[in-house]
């Protein structure tokens, strides 16, 4: 059978490092805020090409944050609007209202599945202050029209980009001639990460980091994490706990060295896949590259997501078939009961995508034999 993610033997590709790396903190006696968690949080600050990074406990837990600290600093307040997209994770949502803000929801782009950019204005209002981009599927969402639409009104840009790491764009600010190349997570004001053991860089349990290049903000999270704390027993806030330990970070440090290589393998099935599933009711995902000559480096395929009519039977005759799949997602946000309120709302592109995906097994230690399995079953289909 073809697992659809097999964490197990991502981790062994990681030995005999990771459990050296595990063993020196053990052997340590320290445990949380030690040199691990610095040295981890100075190699993605870098990596992501941001000032700052602080680890967190998690994903959620860093979008939280990143709302929570605007609240204390004055940027926003109760009540006010954050546009999120319709189609996403329900986390990006909770992080929005847990911290007594609303979001509002936004249709995605049929081709892309992400925030559809021309959608967004209509639903700004005065009490809108931020827009939460997701890079989904690690796709990275963003466009100079968006950069221009914050500015116009005033909004911050946050980045959930629990699915993305590692993904990067060629980017031109407006006034530099000359393109760079940006990472996700550097683009917005401020990016949530997550380290959730599935995710492309994941962690052997729970963790997650908020990147930002605002020094002021990054101060108030820091506190924020740390029950609102700026110096022992001194609390500036209501903080909460929420904090990347010291083994979590020592996994990352090892695992963060072969996330490039490991996004690059991902890639390969990818475009494998790509080339070679060939069916009438296939729909594949679209790769919007803005420059050929970097094919896809703007996603990092944390899933590789088709669409079918009839999802359902195709996703058990690749049962029958000795190939494990997943749903992302079979609800969406606004279908669920934890937002009764939005029972009536419709959003049909963000309905039709859930019923139609299906996710695909991909992974850094996936066999191009077990993608040619694949391929050959769905296009028996
Ligand atoms: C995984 C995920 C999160 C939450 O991260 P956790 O580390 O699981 O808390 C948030 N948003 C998206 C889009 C995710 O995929």
């Amino acid at each position: 059978m073809v697992k659809f993610l097999d964490i197990q033997k991502i981790t062994s590709s990681f030995e005999p490092e990771l459990s050296d790396a595990v063993k020196r903190v053990i052997d340590s006696g320290w445990y949380l805020q030690g040199d691990a968690v610095s040295q981890f949080e100075n190699e993605y600050a870098q990596y992501i090409g941001a000032v700052n990074c602080i680890g967190t406990a998690n994903g959620l837990d860093a979008l939280r944050l990143i709302l929570k600290a605007y609240i204390q600093m004055g940027v926003m307040k109760e009540g006010d609007e954050v546009i999120v997209p319709a189609n996403t994770y329900i986390a990006s949502m909770l992080a929005i209202s847990d911290n007594n803000l609303t979001p509002i929801l936004v249709e995605p782009d049929i081709n892309t599945y992400n925030l559809d950019v021309n959608l967004i204005e209509k639903s700004i209002t005065s009490k809108t202050k931020a827009i939460m981009v997701v890079h989904l599927y690690g796709q990275v969402c963003w466009s100079k029209e968006l950069e221009e639409l914050a500015k116009k009104h005033n909004l911050k840009i946050i980045e959930d980009n629990a699915q993305a790491a590692g993904a990067q764009i060629t980017y031109s600010s407006l006034s530099a001639l000359h393109s760079r190349l940006v990472r996700s997570g550097a683009l917005g004001d401020a990016a949530g990460h997550s380290f959730y053991p599935g995710k492309n860089l994941g962690a052997l349990g729970d963790g997650g980091a908020v990147t930002t290049s605002d020094d002021e903000l990054a101060h108030t999270i820091r506190a924020l994490a740390n029950y609102g704390s700026t110096k022992k027993y001194v609390n500036d806030y209501k903080g909460l706990n929420s904090r990347l330990d010291e083994i979590q970070a020592a996994v990352l440090s090892v695992k963060l060295r072969k996330l490039d290589a490991d996004n690059q393998h991902r890639r390969e099935i990818a475009n494998y896949y790509l080339q070679n599933i060939k069916h009438p009711d296939v729909i594949l995902p679209n790769i919007n590259s803005q420059d050929s000559s970097l094919s896809d480096i703007n996603c990092v395929w944390h899933l590789f997501v088709i669409r079918h009519p009839d999802r359902d039977r195709l996703q058990r005759y690749m049962t029958e078939n000795g190939i494990q799949t997943l749903i992302h997602y079979p609800i969406p946000p606004h279908k669920q009961g934890a937002y009764k309120e939005w029972i009536s709302l419709s959003y049909p592109i963000t309905e039709m995508i859930h019923q139609n995906v299906l996710s695909l097994p991909i992974s850094q230690v996936m066999s191009m034999e077990e993608a040619q399995q694949i391929v050959e079953v769905i296009n028996s289909f």
